[in-house]
């Protein structure tokens, strides 16, 4: 059935429910979709979730000639294209899982018209023989889906997407849209530099996803503390559970399946076949856990996704936004759950010291996660927090665990001097430096063998820390870092350093309003009862 082809234009609302169904767009869809019928360019900031396909799927059915769809999502073309088939559209990929014989049809089907979307990969549009193929047929538009992947800063940088500024030169006429969920004004301003998107039209929608319940918690025993949530407020439900390592990702499945849950592992290091096999397992059965690199969930659409738990912190705050917002796509409840720790902000700190990359590029790598440092500590809504890192504002949501459970603010300023001017006894000791255990030993006074060996009962500061327990003042050090009064060190491997702005501290210039860490467990916020 062509629905392109009619001699007659058919109009968008039309398309959308003969062809897909529906009564009506959502949001912004009606006006991105008409601005792009009429040859507009456009950049759709739009969450998961919130339709962004129907954007360039009911224009390439209106506007005559074949939509080209740009993504790097290789394992769901299939999928994508089967569904539209169901749905009477002409759908059809070009990818590297194909034979010459499998390209050659879909070459020719485009050549005669007989395509009304083709989905490509972008290093496959960049070769040679694809560019002449294109120019040798009509296209309706081009659309570049997860478009944040030509930011070099963001989170899944894809190097094949710089060449799709040629689209521009070689096709001025034809309209580009480009969509994603990552929304930071930065990412925003590099997408349409790089694409030469220079008058393209802007849609940005709401990236609350109100249905989501975050809650962050302290990292104790996570294994234990994570089984807690799957156990007592998941049973039974599909969810993700993000892991830094491969290594944490196997041990972690192999943990929760021992503990009668039905969990599969992906990263990259997995077999093809293997990873294809659990992705679909996860997407088909119910309530299976998927514990996975963040390799894992770019594009998956899978609405019932109840939970999604971060084990590790992640590295931004975009990272954490994209991987949360995989649940409760169906709009019910659903939790984003996060455990972090101490020594997650080191091992991170660590990671991209070591990364390759100029200085700038660590520089905002260390931006970034230090944003998402602050974030896990807030005293206030995390919703606000998170919507605010993307330029928009909203009243304190009453859905995540600082609004349910409000932490108690503590006047910090002591605690912190007294840490600080710890760090700055043990920096005054030339070529030793200390991490923070040995930090919190000294501060409450515990004479162990290093301390001994060091001679570091003799420091003033020894045991003036005893009125806080060794948690509490880990929680102190993850605040101070959080605030930029603390640095873990470049040189060595998790020692701390004071900043330009902890002078003021030490000097009592400046107070300091903390988290109190309450004796926390895993359990997800309740609303306190009345
Ligand atoms: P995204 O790509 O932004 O993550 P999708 O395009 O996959 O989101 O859409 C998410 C879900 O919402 C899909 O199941 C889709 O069919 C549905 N959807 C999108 N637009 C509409 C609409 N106007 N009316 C009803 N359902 C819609
Ligand atoms: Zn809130």
């Amino acid at each position: 059935r062509s629905v392109s082809n009619g001699v007659h234009q058919p109009d968008a609302c039309d398309v959308l429910a003969r062809v897909f169904g529906y009564e009506s767009f959502r949001g912004d869809q009606h006006a991105i979709v008409e601005h792009v019928i009429q040859g507009g360019d456009a950049l759709v900031l739009m969450p998961t979730g919130g339709g962004k396909s129907l954007c360039y799927q009911v224009p390439a059915l209106v506007r005559p000639g074949t939509g080209i769809v740009i993504s790097p999502l290789i394992a769901l073309m299939q999928d994508q294209v089967d569904a539209l088939t169901e749905l009477g559209v002409r759908a059809a990929f070009l990818n590297s899982t194909q034979d010459w014989q499998d390209t050659r049809e879909v070459e020719q089907a485009f050549l005669s018209g007989q395509l009304d979307l083709l989905y490509v990969a972008p290093e496959r549009l960049l070769t040679d023989r694809c560019i002449q193929l294109l120019e040798r047929g009509k296209i309706a538009l081009f659309a570049i889906d997860e478009a944040h992947c030509v930011s070099q800063w963001g989170h899944d940088f894809r190097p094949e997407y710089l060449g799709l500024s040629m689209l521009h030169e070689r096709w001025p006429d034809v309209p580009r849209i480009a969509l994603t969920a990552t929304a930071t004004d930065v990412t925003r301003r590099e997408i349409a530099e790089r694409l030469s998107l220079d008058d393209a039209r802007h849609f940005v929608a709401s990236f609350d996803r109100p249905n989501i319940r975050y809650n962050i918690v302290e990292k104790q025993d996570v294994r234990k503390q994570l089984l807690q949530l799957l156990k007592q407020e998941h049973a039974g439900d599909a969810g993700i559970v993000y892991c830094l390592s491969r290594n944490k990702v196997e041990e972690t499945a192999a943990f929760l399946c021992a503990n009668g849950i039905e969990a599969l592992p992906y990263h990259a290091g997995l077999g093809a076949q293997v990873r294809a096999q659990n992705q679909s397992r996860f997407l088909r059965e119910d309530g299976i856990v998927m514990v996975a690199t963040i390799a894992f969930g770019m594009g998956i659409d899978k609405p019932d996704v109840r939970f999604v738990a971060h084990i590790d912190m992640p590295k931004s705050v975009e990272g954490y936004y994209q991987e949360t917002g995989r649940a409760g796509r169906d709009g019910l409840p659903a939790t984003a759950w996060l455990a972090y720790g101490l020594q997650d902000v080191v091992q991170q700190r660590r990671m991209i010291d070591e990364s390759a990359g100029d200085d700038a590029f660590r520089r905002r790598l260390g931006a970034q996660l230090d944003a998402m440092l602050a974030m896990c500590e807030a005293i206030a809504c995390r919703r606000q927090r998170l919507l605010q890192y993307f330029g928009q504002r909203i009243e304190p949501c009453g859905n995540c665990d600082n609004c349910l459970q409000p932490p108690e603010a503590w006047d910090g300023t002591v605690a912190a001097q007294k840490m600080l001017s710890a760090i700055y006894r043990l920096m005054k000791e030339r070529g030793q430096r200390y991490g923070a255990g040995h930090l919190i030993d000294i501060l409450r006074g515990k004479a162990t063998p290093r301390v001994l060996e060091n001679e570091h009962e003799k420091l003033t500061v020894f045991g003036i820390g005893q009125d806080l327990s060794d948690q509490a003042w880990r929680s102190v050090l993850r605040q101070l870092l959080a605030h930029g009064l603390l640095v873990v060190d470049q040189e060595g491997y998790g020692t701390l350093a004071l900043t330009e702005e902890s002078r003021a501290v030490l000097k009592g210039e400046r107070t300091l309003m903390l988290r109190r860490e309450a004796e926390r467990t895993a359990r997800t916020a309740t609303p306190k009862s009345k």
